[in-house]
């Protein structure tokens, strides 16, 4: 068992450490947080701290989307360095958030290239400096508008940008042969999701784009989303997207209806939950009340 599920799973406390022998211990500490997942023969999801990683180990060369974090993207590293002795080709960034690119400096000299959404990499730019972190980046050396496409092997790898979302820099990464797509932060699954209206987040327009998404590929394509609920997979599908799809809309218009009431914004903070969406649950929910009730006023403006 990975340490991270363990400590979910017991609700272990520094007090009950002190019964686990001195042996049991050190391999505890020793024990890495991660967990793999292959989802067919030379594909496959890491996860640790920080958005979902998705790998591809081709024939004549690795492809990884996102990185997640320093620590991290080396653990990622080191377990695909196991599988295979193929070179890293091609990093790719979802969007720019630092739970997505701060680990791009672990590849530095390590892969050939990286890519994102053209925003992405003007996004990761200035969240650097506000954040005095340019020298921790890596960024993009290749950029993209509307959609890029590259074949690698068998395989086809295709970046799609339908509109603005979660910001306004977030690609859908399409591996076509396996039919796999990684939506990076467009979904969270079950959990509410951070909209970064900084960085040209809008949850209108992301119902828009969430809809472009979904009825450009295949019905029974299969979906890795950024994060997801506790118990909740990031391995997804069709309809759980359409579900935080509706979600989105319900919160737009939980939104509308509660500003047309005369409701303060300290009050309408105050919900707990979603009309419509029970699923949602758990910590957060001020991240898209806030946002829903700031884009409606700045669609009255
Ligand atoms: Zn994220
Ligand atoms: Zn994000």
């Amino acid at each position: 068992m990975q340490r991270r599920s363990f400590i979910k799973s017991t609700a272990l406390t520094l007090g009950s450490l002190a019964f686990l022998s001195r042996k049991t211990l050190a391999a505890f500490l020793a024990d890495p947080a991660f967990e793999i997942e292959m989802l067919t023969q030379n594909m496959g999801i890491f996860t640790e701290r920080g958005g979902t990683i998705l790998f591809m180990l081709g024939k004549k060369g690795i492809i990884v989307v996102d990185a997640q974090f320093p620590d991290t993207a080396q653990h990622c590293i080191a377990e695909i360095k196991k599988k295979t002795s193929q070179p890293f080709d091609l990093l790719i960034n979802t969007h720019h958030h630092g739970d997505h690119t701060a680990g791009n400096i672990a590849f530095k000299g390590i892969a050939s290239h990286i890519l994102a959404h053209k925003n992405s990499k003007k996004n990761q730019e200035a969240a650097a400096i506000k954040n005095k972190k340019e020298a921790a980046q890596l960024y993009p050396d290749m950029v993209y508008d509307t959609k890029w496409s590259s074949k690698y092997s068998k395989e086809k790898l295709s970046l799609h940008y339908f509109g603005r979302g979660h910001t306004d820099g977030d690609s859908f990464v399409h591996f076509e042969k396996a039919n796999i797509v990684h939506t990076g932060d467009l979904v969270f699954n079950r959990r509410h999701p951070f909209v970064d209206r900084s960085a040209g987040a809008n949850i209108g327009e992301w119902i828009k784009t969430l809809d472009n998404a979904t009825s450009f590929f295949k019905p029974d394509t299969v979906y890795v989303c950024g994060h997801a609920a506790e118990g909740s997979d990031v391995v997804i599908n069709k309809a759980d997207i359409l579900l935080f799809r509706n979600y989105l809309v319900n919160v737009l218009q939980f939104t509308k209806e509660s500003i047309d009431k005369g409701l303060s914004r300290e009050d309408f903070l105050k919900n707990t939950s979603i009309p419509g969406s029970p699923e949602w649950k758990g910590d957060g929910i001020n991240r898209p009340l806030e946002a829903a009730w700031d884009e409606l006023h700045e669609n009255v403006k």
